[in-house]
């Protein structure tokens, strides 16, 4: 973001309202794949090894997302320890550069670097997926398949009730907007993340619609770059409902204490994705892990990962664009309310 000011009273309503909504997100994830999740089936899962780990708990989950030394969580792969660590560095970067001149352009070259790796590794991953789906229909016979139209169907009927219950709730209470207007103004938005699977490609297209929907300029070029990179409520209730579709697969029974847990990892895995295609299943792995769900459970939905993806970005751009509306609406609120007090001291 460049500039910490912008940190500002703007950055903490937007990073509030980010993180409450999609705190939200993995709740309804959660509660939908528990409601449903007769549709998904118990499986023979001797191809897929799984160690049951220690039980995990919620509190440990929080203190631990604390790196305690700067190395530790990069030669453990700790993802939670990292991304809490990289705010911190993001941050300190911003106030040191205050003081000098800083090169960000090495920072920027180290992400693609790295993005350029993760792109090469998802390549690669129809070839893992082949691999470690082979035993599991081998065991089970083809019409386990047919149960990945199932979990499809629950992530979607819960993409949907977060899009018309929470966005429709917060641009009509916060912004006044008429929940309608809002997504026919959006329509354009939403189907080029439908198609392209990519928040960050649909910047422009959703700047776009916010625009027409009220949002200033000033705040929809700091708040929908942000939400791009760091909100994710579709991804959060894709993780919420494969979490549940894999425990279920497995044979087990998730406690509520790792519930929570999910709730948390799956809010900071969401700051750490990227608004690119596939992101959301990297970050997966480490929603499995923090709870003790075997991370080779992915490639049971790997395969279909482009269809959930394709729903996920949809929800998380549209979250974006209603926070961009919601927050400019605060904003002139504030400023109206401003400039009445200094009317009034005038007089
Ligand atoms: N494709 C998603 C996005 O761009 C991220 C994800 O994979 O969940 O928002």
């Amino acid at each position: 973001m460049r500039d910490i000011k912008k940190v500002g009273s703007v950055g903490l309503k937007t990073v509030l309202y980010y993180l409450v909504t999609t705190a939200f997100a993995i709740t309804i994830g959660l509660i939908i794949a528990n409601l449903m999740k007769g549709l998904f089936p118990t499986l023979q899962t001797s191809g897929l090894a799984y160690d049951p780990p220690e039980k995990t708990n919620f509190m440990d989950v929080l203190v631990g997302i604390f790196p305690s030394n700067f190395f530790k969580p990069f030669v453990e792969a700790n993802m939670l320890q990292i991304i809490v660590a990289s705010l911190f560095i993001g941050f300190a970067l911003l106030l040191v550069q205050e003081k000098r001149e800083l090169d960000f352009k090495m920072v920027d070259t180290m992400n693609d670097v790295f993005m350029k790796v993760m792109e090469m590794i998802v390549k690669l991953s129809p070839i893992g997926v082949f691999c470690l789906i082979t035993p599991v229909i081998a065991e089970n016979g083809p019409q386990i398949l047919g149960s990945l139209a199932g979990v499809l169907l629950v992530a979607y009927v819960g993409y949907i009730i977060h899009m018309v219950v929470v966005y429709s709730t917060a641009v009509r209470v916060g912004a006044k907007v008429s929940p309608f207007r809002f997504f026919k103004e959006m329509l354009p938005a939403i189907m080029f993340a439908f198609s392209s699977a990519s928040s960050v490609g649909t910047l422009p297209i959703n700047e776009e619609c916010a625009t027409k929907l009220g949002a200033d300029r000033s705040i929809t070029s700091f708040v929908l770059p942000l939400g791009a990179t760091i909100n994710m409520d579709g991804t959060a209730i894709y993780q919420g409902v494969c979490s549940i579709f894999i425990a279920t697969c497995y044979g087990i029974d998730l406690s509520f204490s790792q519930m929570l847990t999910i709730v948390l990892t799956a809010t900071v895995a969401s700051i750490g994705t990227a608004g690119a295609p596939g992101a959301g299943m990297v970050m997966f792995a480490m929603v499995l892990q923090s709870v003790g769900l075997p991370v080779e459970g992915i490639a049971l939905v790997a395969g279909v990962d482009r269809i959930f993806d394709m729903g996920r970005t949809t929800v998380n751009i549209t979250g974006d664009a209603s926070c961009a509306i919601v927050v400019s609406a605060w904003e002139k609120r504030k400023l109206r309310k401003r400039e009445r007090k200094q009317q009034a001291a005038q007089e």
